[in-house]
């Protein structure tokens, strides 16, 4: 069932209250990266123009709870007022609403945009506190959810504040939900997923999920040297992961009752310590040292790995294939990214370390969709209900 957005409400006369993700990495007290903010600027001037007068919160950084002046959304007003070319008003308050902030809050009129202070210098913001989510939904008349990056989260400004105001979604939450929607639910086929990452068991329900799905899973990254380790071969001192190796054998058992193929390395650059400057060279699987530790996928790997992505119509990729911070142990992510950026399909790239990836390569604006949530696209593919996405009223 599609969800409301903005364009299914009269904003005349109205005020939204809009839920960003404004967590924008500081500097020195200035914004060294505002993706997040110009991500949310359509959904922003969209208001604008339909005649909504605009409320906007966000968290930044873990204040846990109390007023930290280096964590204030202060440089976030200044550069929404930049891009947008109006005022933008900060009504500063070190419990984040208070009567000034409400009377501030009623004086706007049409097109008119405030931001208010870090909703986490107050517990009562992951606490759910019902009554901190009153005093937001106060605030205005519609809830506006565009911060996907905290959709996974039940708190007062992205799930509590909907007891008492209608929610819509922005158009960033639109597009997240249709692409990561359709890559799991409603794929082009065939579909396959791309796993990376440190361990198994973080991903265990994913990669259960995705089996239900997927026509081809393809695992890369620290977790295949567990899968390697189950399959009888000796990792050296690759990353394994004891809890996610008993997992493996009914991994390997779904999958072949649901016809899923699952393609592992047969091929891994392989160091003497995990360092960018450490001895390193490309092994068979079957011959990795007992004192080398597995940091990369090989290039017959590669090779493997980007004929099943050609041969593809969708891809969702979650997790780099090696250690991809570290030049010499890149070669594998770089190689699937360009891939996926060059391929004509449906690319999907789950928030977080791929899309760090992604980036850092300067393929993000090739992919179909790169999420902008971490953890919340995680639990999106892992078919969890996320409570910032369920309080959204349905069309
Ligand atoms: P995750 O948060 O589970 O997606 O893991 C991402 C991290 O896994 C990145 O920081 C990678 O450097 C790391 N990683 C990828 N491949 C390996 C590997 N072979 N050994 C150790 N860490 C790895």
């Amino acid at each position: 069932m599609a969800k409301k957005t903005v364009k299914d409400i009269a904003w005349a006369g109205k005020t939204a209250v809009m839920r960003c993700d404004f967590n924008v990495p500081l500097k020195d007290g200035a914004i060294s990266d505002d993706t997040r903010i110009r991500a949310a600027l359509p959904t922003i001037e969209y208001l604008k123009e339909q005649g909504a007068a605009i409320v906007i919160m966000s968290h930044l950084g873990r204040p846990k709870g109390k007023a930290v002046p280096e964590m204030s959304l202060a440089p976030v007003a200044a550069r929404l007022s930049e891009y947008l070319g109006c005022d933008v008003k900060f009504v500063a308050s070190d419990v984040v609403v208070d009567d000034e902030v409400k009377d501030a809050a009623k004086a706007l009129q049409a097109g008119e945009i405030m931001l208010i202070e870090n909703v986490r210098y107050r517990n009562e913001e992951t606490d759910n506190d019902p009554e901190f989510a009153k005093d937001l939904a106060d605030l205005g008349d519609v809830f506006v959810q565009e911060a996907f990056g905290t959709a996974h989260r039940a708190h007062a400004s992205t799930t509590g504040i909907a007891a008492y105001i209608p929610a819509v979604s922005g158009f960033l939450i639109e597009k997240e939900l249709k692409y990561l929607g359709m890559a799991v639910d409603n794929p082009e086929r065939p579909l396959c997923a791309i796993m990376g990452g440190a361990k198994v068991a973080d991903k265990i329900t994913l990669i259960g999920n995705l089996l239900d799905k997927v026509d081809k899973l393809v695992i890369g990254g620290g977790m295949a040297f567990t899968f390697l380790k189950a399959m009888g071969f000796s990792i050296g001192t690759s990353l394994l992961d004891e809890e996610g190796l008993c997992t493996i054998d009914d991994i390997f058992a779904k999958a072949e009752e649901r016809g899923v193929e699952i393609c592992l390395p047969v091929d891994v650059v392989c160091a003497d310590a995990f360092s960018n400057d450490a001895a390193f060279d490309t092994y068979d699987v079957k011959d990795i040292p007992a004192d080398r530790m597995g940091l990369d996928i090989g290039p017959k790997t590669v090779e493997k790995y980007l004929a099943a992505i050609n041969s593809s119509k969708t891809v969702v990729w979650n997790g780099p294939m090696g250690v991809f911070e570290m030049s010499n142990f890149a070669a594998g992510t770089k190689a699937v990214a360009e891939c996926l950026a060059k391929h004509e399909c449906t690319t999907v790239i789950g928030g977080g370390d791929s899309a760090a990836a992604v980036e850092q390569f300067g393929f993000t604006a090739d992919m179909t969709h790169v999420s902008t949530g971490g953890g919340a696209s995680l639990e999106f593919l892992e078919g969890k209900t996320l409570p910032g996405i369920a309080i959204i009223e349905e069309c």
